[in-house]
């Protein structure tokens, strides 16, 4: 009975991934309280509301390269230098014809100008410039809206502020911005045998390595982790942890006690505590995985062994809270097609989420399967680049057969 997850076949009552992933996004309800925060402090939040531009941006016609601005209609005609244009100050004067100014990039372009040469096809002699090469009209030269025109979104609600949507929202001027909060995870690992980092072990005591995995990829994901620590193999211990944090958090994560053996409680502690959606899925690493409600809180029992631990996470808990903290859909990574360098071994049965490498092919980006494949060795996760996603019918592959993959590196 206590046998589990290391035979490959398929479990009629376990879930299939794709029907656990749909009952979980499904059960998985976005927050709606928001507050407002200076930009700075906003890094990685999810905005609450569409994000307007009120004025044009570029707000004025500017020059896209250091050069002249001239008009167009006098032709190849050398110009004589009237004046300067910098970014900040502008050229106040007329420009007539035959006469161009200088123009530094972002400089206002004269209402009478409609063209800039670079700077690089020209040849000044005194106060004149003559071309190298022939005019093209129009060139050189940001356009009024380009960016954002007044009233287009440039944002919408539910966008993660990464670096570069810090930058527009600057750009727009924004100096506080409404986000939604942050949601609230409280999670634990259990077991006996587990020992905090620091400590020394007695025979058969492991360190909990889970709870530091986990708080970093609760960390990444923007969460607002609390880590309620680790406890021994007591149901009624548990039980009233669990109680307790369904009622003063959004999610609720545990690890270990999750499968078959005799000191796995979790899923019938849940079903006395709360409701159970299921607990076992057809994939590996990470069949048990028990999922439903405690209090107001959702509820992931994760399996012990830290690479399930870790898998699970990416692949059924990332894509929940991303949709809890209101983040838009697709909640999941993207999946690339990529040739496996190296045959791969599987049992039909379950999905299988191997972990993998990239590697540079003749013919471009190849993966390979990392060597340690088992689920409690956690350096293979450690050098793993990528997921290689088998399909729970497939068996044994031929090298070179075309692979789902998802990277890692942004997945979290
Ligand atoms: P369980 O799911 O409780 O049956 O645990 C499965 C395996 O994972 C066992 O070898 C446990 O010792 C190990 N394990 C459970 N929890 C942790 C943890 N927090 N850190 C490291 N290993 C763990
Ligand atoms: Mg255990």
């Amino acid at each position: 009975m206590a046998v589990c997850c290391e035979d490959n076949e398929h479990d009629p009552k376990a879930k299939s991934v794709e029907e656990a992933l749909a009952i979980i996004l499904d059960a998985s309800v976005p927050l709606r309280d928001s507050e407002w925060l200076s930009l700075d402090a906003a890094l990685d939040r999810v905005l609450a509301q569409d994000q307007i531009a009120r004025s044009p941006i570029p707000a004025w016609p500017n020059s896209a390269m250091d050069g002249y601005a001239l008009r167009s209609t006098d032709g190849d005609t050398p110009r004589r230098v009237v004046g300067t244009s910098f970014a900040g100050h502008p050229f106040a004067g007329k420009v007539m014809a035959g006469e161009a100014i200088r123009i530094m990039t972002g400089a206002i372009l004269p209402e009478d100008c409609d063209t800039v040469v670079a700077q690089e096809q020209t040849q000044r002699d005194g106060d004149t410039i003559h071309f190298t090469s022939p005019l093209r009209p129009g060139a050189n030269i940001r356009g009024v809206g380009e960016d954002l025109a007044p009233g287009e979104v440039a944002l919408p609600a539910g966008t993660q502020l990464r670096p570069s949507q810090i930058g527009v929202l600057a750009s727009l001027g924004v100096a506080e911005v409404e986000v939604l909060r942050r949601l609230r995870v409280a999670f634990f690992s259990t077991g006996d045998e587990l020992r905090a980092v620091g400590g020394t072990l007695q025979a058969g005591e492991i360190y909990d390595s889970n709870r530091h995995s986990l708080l970093a990829l609760l960390r990444r994901l923007g969460a607002e982790a609390i880590d309620l620590g680790r406890l021994p193999d007591d149901p009624e211990r548990i039980g009233n942890t669990l109680r307790h944090a369904g009622n003063n958090v959004d999610i609720l994560i545990t690890s270990g006690g999750v499968s078959v053996g005799d000191a796995d409680y979790i899923a019938e502690l849940l079903q006395n505590l709360g409701s159970v959606q299921f607990w076992k899925m057809n994939m590996k690493p990470g069949r048990p995985l028990a999922f439903g409600r405690i209090g107001q809180a959702d509820f992931f029992g994760l399996p012990g062994n830290p690479v399930s631990t870790i898998v699970t996470f990416y692949q059924f808990v990332a894509p929940a809270l991303r949709k809890r903290m209101g983040c838009r859909a697709p909640w999941t990574a993207p999946r690339l097609r990529l040739p496996c360098a190296t045959p791969i071994k599987k049992k039909p049965g379950r999905t299988d989420f191997q972990r993998g490498r990239l590697l540079a092919g003749p013919d471009g980006l190849q993966v390979a399967p990392v060597k340690a494949q088992s689920s409690h060795i956690l350096t293979g996760m450690a050098q793993a680049e990528c997921f290689l996603i088998i399909p729970a019918e497939s068996g044994d592959l031929p090298a070179g057969t075309l692979v789902d993959v998802q990277l890692l590196e942004g997945m979290v």
